[in-house]
């Protein structure tokens, strides 16, 4: 390219009207580089050597416009974000009624990796503990093993609109330490939540936590179930239509761990995190959010994750129950003395 064709396509960038947004994602990314606290998980040994500078955000819309600041294209294994895609696989492949009998809809006011079901019904709480999405993915389908871990490539292919691969480090380091996890698949198995090839499970589980995305994956991703399941760049389905409802719904209960309560109330859109230090937001009709940055807070979000959707929903008025009224609302509707 010669300089002035370099300089042709900046302005031609800068001139698109993805140029606003851009500008407004490189202040939020210059705004919270500077926020250094937490910490990189490291009780699967492989994520402990993840950079903690590594940042990222994300957008990516319904009409196939990807706008992503800092190093997106930085690969890191999707671990928790993988969960309702998964689970969206199992209502499309089996029927809401087999997969509730399976695994309930509930937030569970318990960590993540907690070993508890309920206890009436001996189902894991939801598919975003760890208990609800080993059960999902025993009901990922394929005739073995292999059939199976393909079904799961082809689905994550599907979504992110290109071919993904599994990080093998990630996967060994996960199936050589994740005792707690073959814990929960073994009571499960118990109750005859799962069926009897618990080890084959386990092992789609870990290649399903270790598939290797990077943020600009995951915008385009969430803007697959932000566009009714319809990848926006490549144009193919990922999931039943019908069924996006579910997996954004359970993404606003239950998508943030014990953080979810007060994501819903601050932030007010369906969303993933995952260990690996990624946030998944959806804006349902609009665009899909990601935000990339490895350290976690207390509750095992990542913290500049936070920070940025936290600030995009309060400067755009994504939350879900913000009624973008700018005339008097009902409520003042019903105080008539204030006026
Ligand atoms: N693979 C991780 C585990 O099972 C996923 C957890 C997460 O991202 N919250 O522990």
């Amino acid at each position: 390219m010669t300089e002035n064709s370099d300089l042709d396509s900046l302005v031609t960038k800068m001139k698109s009207a993805t140029a606003p947004i851009r500008q407004t994602l490189q202040g939020l990314h210059q705004k919270y580089l500077p926020l250094d606290a937490g910490e990189v998980a490291h009780y699967i040994p492989e994520l402990a050597s993840a950079d903690p500078n590594a940042f990222a955000i994300a957008l990516a819309g319904v009409d196939g416009q990807i706008v992503d600041v800092g190093d997106s294209e930085h690969l890191f294994s999707i671990q928790s974000v993988s969960k309702p895609f998964v689970y969206g696989l199992a209502l499309d492949t089996h029927g809401r009624d087999l997969v509730l009998s399976k695994v309930n809809v509930e937030p569970s006011g318990e960590a993540f990796n907690s070993i508890v079901l309920d206890e009436a019904t001996n189902r894991p709480f939801n598919p975003f503990v760890n208990s609800g999405a080993i059960a999902t993915t025993d009901l990922v389908p394929g005739a073995d093993y292999t059939a199976r871990v393909k079904s799961l490539l082809r689905l994550f292919a599907n979504y992110a609109g290109r071919p993904v691969f599994v990080d093998n480090a990630t996967f060994i380091s996960e199936r050589s330490t994740g005792h707690r996890n073959r814990a929960i698949a073994h009571l499960m198995l118990n109750f005859g939540m799962i069926q009897d090839r618990v080890d084959e499970t386990l092992e789609l589980y870990f290649q399903q936590c270790a598939i290797l995305v990077n943020c600009r994956d995951l915008a385009v991703m969430a803007a697959t179930l932000a566009n009714g399941g319809v990848n926006p760049v490549t144009g193919v389905r990922a999931i039943e239509a019908k069924h996006v409802r579910d997996l954004l719904s359970l993404m606003f209960s239950c998508g943030m761990y014990d953080y979810a309560g007060s994501w819903g109330y601050l932030v007010g859109l369906p969303a993933k995190s995952s260990v690996s230090g990624a946030i998944m937001a959806v804006v349902p009709g609009q665009f899909g959010i990601a935000v990339f940055s490895p350290p976690l807070d207390e509750r095992g979000n990542s913290v500049r994750g936070i920070a940025v959707c936290t600030e995009l929903s309060e400067r755009f008025g994504l939350h879900a129950f913000d009624a973008h009224s700018t005339g008097p609302t009902l409520a003042d509707e019903f105080r008539p003395t204030r006026r």
